[in-house]
């Protein structure tokens, strides 16, 4: 059981081995001999994140980007200078195998496929210090898998060997530039035109939310000439920040964004001007030079994978906000009590935790599966974004007056979680795709079978909670049968709190399968009382909203819930009973 008096901060400590669910999540969910392999791996890697690059990313946010225009001549020159912390830190990044190739490479040679866990694993960790390097070392994967399967044969072999180069000095990383003057949301009106040119094109165009902006491979929107009006006009294409004949391309920063948080990547307002481009389009696509309709379907190729590397952000948010909390709860004192004594900081601890290892499971499960990810990547982007918010300013106000204060992480963390609700999609923009994937037959059958697989499978001791999820489900189906015959305002309009009866369910699930499987491994009840707790928050209306309840789960089980200790069974049953 983790002792967090024995601490003063969470910088300096090793945030894998400090982190039980994790390794759960990772030995439950990965084949052993996998897990065996990367075990090692990960625990380099939280000492790591936990040390040095966690205090570098102080020093960052307080030291951000800057843009130099011009040089001396006055020649327009674009550089993006960044304090040393954040170079060493890219660095590390990609040396560790957090953003570069290395364990991808490793995998290979063992003969086995990289688990995607594992990426997300390693970006959590990468989170909880960070979540602007995150994003500044994370869209290099989804750049890849676009030249991967859609870059021209010409450029795509160099572009893939700088991209998943080995070493640091030789290595591109990616970014993405889609939002326009004229909205994030609403895509089909983007205004940036894409001109034939030979064997590639010419953009003219400005783009006004670019982070990461000096990258070496920009993937970005366009619209071709003669394309349709609307979002089937538009077509994703390939910007390196290098033309072929050596010359900066044209790229023009007009100035870089002062941001609440995330800092420590620049975020620019860029102009194309007759920048040189490719055509990202599979063959079809490509004879009909982009103009195939299709060409939004492929960015969102990308676009759902970064929505799920923010979803991971918000889940760091969510974990660093609980270890700081529960730091410092376990070391200050009020009224002659350390504060993690007191009944409503644990309330407040406990209610962290549940939360912390519900989004946890949902969105290592959306890292996981495929044929549902766009409605699992929703679900984990909708959860642990607002969740992140959610939990930071908690997190704050345990630390009192001193979380407000810069000294401390909680102030950054604050500001930084609220990026996550808007990059990659709104919160409302993530609950109308949740509606539009279940469109698909083939999705809802297979989220439906997942739901149904966890009650089929679930253990007798859970079969009151396993009842009320049983429940709630029918209640979601019906639900969705109104949704798919109403007329489409109302549907928008409930769009947000279907999206989340749906989170809820899922993680309620899942956390049930969870439990299941540390009784069985270990005899453990401590992830049944979390998956219990969970189901009465969320799935339970109380009668008198609980205040005349005896329950004393959250005082009693305090420490093992919150350290991960051991719950025995008997201690478990009076939190999981439902009367
Ligand atoms: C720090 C930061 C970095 C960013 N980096 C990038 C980047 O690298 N690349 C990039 O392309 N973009 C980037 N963005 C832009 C981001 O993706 C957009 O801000 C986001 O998609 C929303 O677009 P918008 O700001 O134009 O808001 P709008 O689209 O104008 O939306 C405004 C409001 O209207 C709501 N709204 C819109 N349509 C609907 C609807 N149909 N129903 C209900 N409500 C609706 C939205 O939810 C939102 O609340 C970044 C943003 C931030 C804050």
């Amino acid at each position: 059981m983790i002792d967090y008096s024995r601490f003063q901060s969470a910088v300096g400590l090793n945030w894998y081995e400090i982190d039980a669910n994790l390794r759960n999540l990772l030995l439950h969910r990965l084949e052993p001999e996998d897990f065996e392999w990367c075990d090692p791996e990960l625990a380099r890697i939280g000492a790591l994140v936990g040390g040095p690059i966690a205090e570098r990313a102080e020093i960052t946010d307080k030291n951000p980007p800057r843009l130099v225009k011009f040089d001396r001549w006055g020649e327009e020159v674009d550089a993006v200078v960044h304090h040393p912390a954040a170079v060493a830190t890219k660095r590390d990044a990609w040396t560790a195998g957090i953003s570069g190739p290395r364990l991808r490479l490793e995998a290979a040679r063992r003969g086995r496929r990289y688990p995607e866990l594992v990426g997300a694993g390693l970006n959590y960790l990468l989170a909880q210090a960070d979540i602007g390097m995150l994003c500044a070392v994370g869209m290099t994967s989804g750049v890849i898998g676009l030249v991967k399967r859609y870059g021209p044969p010409g450029v795509r072999d160099e572009a893939l060997a700088r991209l998943t180069a080995e070493e640091f000095d030789q290595a591109w990383d990616g970014a993405m530039f889609m939002t326009e003057r004229s909205g994030g949301s609403d895509l089909g009106t983007l205004a940036t035109t894409a001109r034939a040119a030979g064997d590639h094109w010419l953009l003219n165009g400005s783009k006004w939310f670019c982070s990461n902006v000096d990258a070496a491979a920009i993937v970005t929107l366009a619209r071709p000439e003669g394309a349709a009006q609307g979002i089937k006009g538009v077509a994703p294409f390939l910007v390196l920040a290098r033309r072929r004949d050596g010359r900066r391309n044209g790229i023009s920063i007009r100035r870089l964004k002062d941001k609440l948080g995330t800092r420590s990547v620049p975020t620019a307002e860029v102009d194309f001007v007759d920048a040189e481009a490719y055509l990202l389009a599979d063959s079809g696509g490509a004879a009909q030079g982009g103009r195939d309709g299709r060409g939004i379907n492929r960015m969102m190729e990308m676009v759902n994978s970064s929505r799920h590397g923010v979803a991971v952000m918000g889940l760091g948010v969510m974990r660093r906000a609980f270890v700081e909390s529960a730091i410092f709860a376990a070391q200050r004192t009020a009224f002659g009590r350390r504060l993690w004594e007191l009944p409503m900081m644990r309330e407040t601890l406990v209610g962290m935790a549940v939360e912390l290892e519900a989004t946890a499971a949902l969105v290592f499960e959306a890292a996981q599966s495929e044929a549902d990810s766009r409605l699992l990547t929703a679900l984990a982007k909708l959860r642990a974004t607002r969740r992140g918010v959610e939990t930071a300013s908690q997190a704050l106000e345990v630390h009192g007056g001193n979380g407000y204060i810069e000294d401390w992480p909680l102030a950054r963390l604050l500001r930084d979680a609220q990026a996550n609700p808007v990059w990659e999609g709104t919160e409302n923009i993530i609950c109308l795709d949740v509606l539009r994937a279940l469109r698909s037959e083939k999705v809802m059958q297979s989220a439906l079978a997942r739901l149904h697989g966890v009650l089929e499978a679930a253990v007798p001791e859970l079969g009151g909670l396993r009842a009320v999820l049983a429940r709630s489900l029918e209640e979601a189906v019906e639900a969705l049968g109104f949704l798919a015959g109403c007329e489409r305002d109302l549907a928008e309009l409930r769009a947000r709190g279907f999206a989340n009866y749906l989170a809820d369910l899922f993680e309620a699930a899942l956390l049930l399968e969870e439990a299941a499987w540390e009784l069985e491994r270990s005899g453990n009840a401590r992830k049944a009382v979390v998956a219990a707790l969970f189901i009465k928050r969320r799935l339970v209306v109380p009668a008198g909203r609980g205040i005349a309840s005896a329950d004393r789960t959250l005082l009693d089980l305090f420490e093992p819930l919150v350290g991960y200790g051991e719950v025995t069974w008997a201690q478990a049953r009076r939190a999981i009973s439902l009367t």
